[in-house]
Formats: structure tokens, C-alpha cells, sequence
């Protein structure tokens, strides 16, 4: 019999740290010497879009602090229950852009896959904070008609895995699902969206780096910080070591109210990225879902943002302004 204390140390320590996430909001008011006031608010909002924040992103919060730009974005709060207009459940048409069970194909050459529900992280601002995961969701067995749509359809150079995050999926059943993406000829590109590098850096372990160096296809990884603090020195690390491994590495942020919403944070978020070998791709403008609508910079104030931002950064740490409108064949160019 192997002893207990084997087996649990066989868990990688991403998973151990994942299951350690906080999830009660008194616990996180608690850790970060917050106001109890804030208490009951946050347990409502919880209850529709439950907390979750891996302790080490906690880490890098500043305590005492209610407006931290990073506690923003994780924090349940009152003003999510209130209905604004155009704020909506399924903001970015996703679920009838369906190609096949948890197949979105909605621009040429590339399709995403959506292969878990599960985050690391809870952002509040998240556009499938209300996705309905449980119908799309895919395990080995229920991944094999959206592999067979992929197979079928030889115009499709890209794959992106999403979710949720799709780096919460075991390499075990990561490893699955790489190799069937291998075996489908016209696949050129692997792409992975993914937050988990900057909220759980221990994801980048060795096991990862191996499924990466197996593939056949050409590895990015489009990573999602929102604010230069995110960005410490063990997602520097991780970072890195995707780099050395060959994998082609580029940010998308969402532009938030109370988080990211100057020229003077995006310049330095770009600063930051870059030093950690990341290049800018896009800074999205905010998916008006429900719940969200305080995070809402409008059009007029993101562009006169983005022309201060340019006269700061050299052209290739700009990133592209977009936002995404149900029916168009790419993301829609903002300014
Ligand atoms: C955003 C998105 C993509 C990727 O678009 P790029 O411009 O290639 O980054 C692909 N498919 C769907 C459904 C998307 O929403
Ligand atoms: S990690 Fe991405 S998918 Fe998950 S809650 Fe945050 S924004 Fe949404």
C-alpha cells in the first residue's frame, strides 16, 4: 500500500494550490483587513457568481485597501445585483454561435473550443460569468463531436482552447485532448486563452512544459492580466520558462473602471508584460454582461485613453482596441 502522505504529494502543487482558492467572502475580507461592513453584500453577490481567488493573487493585494486594483476585479459587491439596461446574460451572441457541442465558430480559419467551465479565478467583469457551462461542457468522451467538426472542416488552420480556463484541465486529460488536436491534419496553430498563468503561476510546471514540447502544433498562449501589479516576480518566472520553451506569448486585458482605466496603468501594464516576455494583443472593451456594468468605460473615454497610450509606448507594445459585436467576422476595431 503506498502511504498517504505519498499520494498527496503526487498532487501537483498547482492543484493543491487550487483547491486552497478562497471562496468565502468573510475569509477574504478577513485576509486582507478589510471593513465587515462589506460582508454581507459581497455573500449576496456571491450567491449568483460565487467568489474564488487563488490565495497567491490575494498575495499581491494591498491590505486595508477596498479600491485595489486587483481586489477590484475578484470582489463581490452589491452593485452587481442592480439591472442596467443593455446589460445582458449572453452578451457576445456565444450561444448561438454553437458550430457543434462546445464548438464557437464564428471567424475564418480559427475555431474555439470551449473545454471546461472551471477558472481558477472569479472575475466579476467575466462575459460568461452566466454562460450555461453545463451543456457545453466537454470531457474526453463528450469532446469527440467538436473533434469531429474540427476534423471535418479543412479551411481551420487554428484551434483555441477556452472555457473557463482550459489550463484547469489535468495533463492528463489535457494530454488527451493535445494529441486528438495533433491528428487532425490541417491544424497548424494551438492557441490557448488562458488567465491561469498570472493568477496560479505554479500551473507552469514541468508537466505542462512536456505536453507543450510534445505537440505538433505551434504553441501561443494569449495570457490575461488587466493591471502591472498582477505581474510579480513568480509569474515573471513562469512566464519565462514558457518563453525559453518556444511558446509565443501575447495579453488581452479588458479595460475596467477602478482597475486599468488610464494611460499611465496601461503604459506601465505593457512595460511590465514585456519585461516578463509578453507582447500586448488586445485590450477589449468591456462585454456589457449583467452584473458588470460598473467596470464600463464608454467608446469616447477608451479612445482618447488609447491616443494618450500612444504617444507613451513604442508601436509594438500597443494593444489593439477592440470589442466584440455578435455577427461580425472579427473583433470590431474601437478609435
Ligand atoms: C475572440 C474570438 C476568437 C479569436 O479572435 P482573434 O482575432 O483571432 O484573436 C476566435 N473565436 C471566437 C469565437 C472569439 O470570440
Ligand atoms: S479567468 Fe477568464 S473565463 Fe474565467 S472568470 Fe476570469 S475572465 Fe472569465
Amino acid at each position: 500500500m503506498i502511504p498517504v502522505k505519498t499520494l498527496s504529494r503526487q498532487v501537483p502543487r498547482w492543484q493543491r494550490e487550487l483547491a486552497r482558492a478562497i471562496t468565502d467572502p468573510a475569509e477574504l475580507l478577513r485576509e486582507l483587513e478589510l471593513d465587515p461592513a462589506l460582508l454581507s453584500a459581497a455573500q449576496v453577490a456571491a450567491a449568483r457568481f460565487s467568489l474564488r481567488v487563488p490565495r497567491g493573487f490575494v498575495a499581491r493585494m494591498t491590505k486595508g485597501d477596498p479600491d485595489d486594483p486587483l481586489l477590484r476585479q475578484i470582489l463581490p459587491l452589491g452593485v452587481e445585483l442592480e439591472a442596467t439596461p443593455g446589460f445582458v446574460t449572453d452578451p457576445v451572441g456565444d450561444q448561438a454561435a454553437q458550430a457543434a457541442p462546445g464548438v464557437l465558430h464564428k471567424y475564418h480559419g480559427r475555431a474555439l473550443l470551449i473545454v471546461t467551465g472551471a477558472c481558477a479565478v472569479h472575475c466579476r467583469y467575466c462575459f460568461r460569468r452566466e454562460y450555461p457551462y453545463a451543456d457545453s461542457h466537454a470531457g474526453v468522451d463528450e469532446w469527440r463531436p467538436a473533434l469531429a467538426y474540427l476534423a471535418g472542416d479543412s479551411s481551420l488552420r487554428e484551434v483555441i482552447l477556452s472555457g473557463g480556463d482550459p489550463l484547469s484541465l489535468s495533463d492528463r486529460r489535457l494530454g488527451a485532448l493535445l494529441a486528438a488536436l495533433d491528428r487532425i491534419p490541417h491544424l497548424e496553430r494551438l492557441r490557448i486563452h488562458s488567465r491561469q498563468t498570472i493568477v496560479l503561476p505554479e500551473r507552469v510546471d514541468g508537466g505542462l512544459l512536456d505536453l507543450l514540447a510534445q505537440t505538433r502544433l505551434r504553441p501561443v498562449l494569449v495570457v490575461h492580466a488587466n493591471h502591472p501589479r498582477e505581474i510579480d516576480a513568480a509569474v515573471r518566472a513562469a512566464l519565462t520558462r514558457l518563453a525559453e520553451a518556444g511558446v509565443t506569448l501575447l495579453n488581452q486585458s479588458v479595460l475596467l473602471r477602478g482597475v486599468n482605466d488610464s494611460a499611465a496603468v496601461l503604459a506601465e501594464l505593457s512595460e511590465a508584460l514585456f519585461a516578463a516576455r509578453v507582447l500586448p494583443y488586445y485590450l477589449h472593451l468591456l462585454d456589457p454582461v449583467r452584473g458588470a456594468a460598473h467596470f464600463d468605460v464608454n467608446k469616447t473615454e477608451a479612445s482618447a485613453m488609447i491616443k494618450t497610450l500612444r504617444q507613451r509606448l513604442p508601436g509594438y507594445l500597443m494593444p489593439r482596441l477592440v470589442r466584440e459585436q455578435p455577427g461580425q467576422l472579427a473583433k470590431t476595431p474601437v478609435g
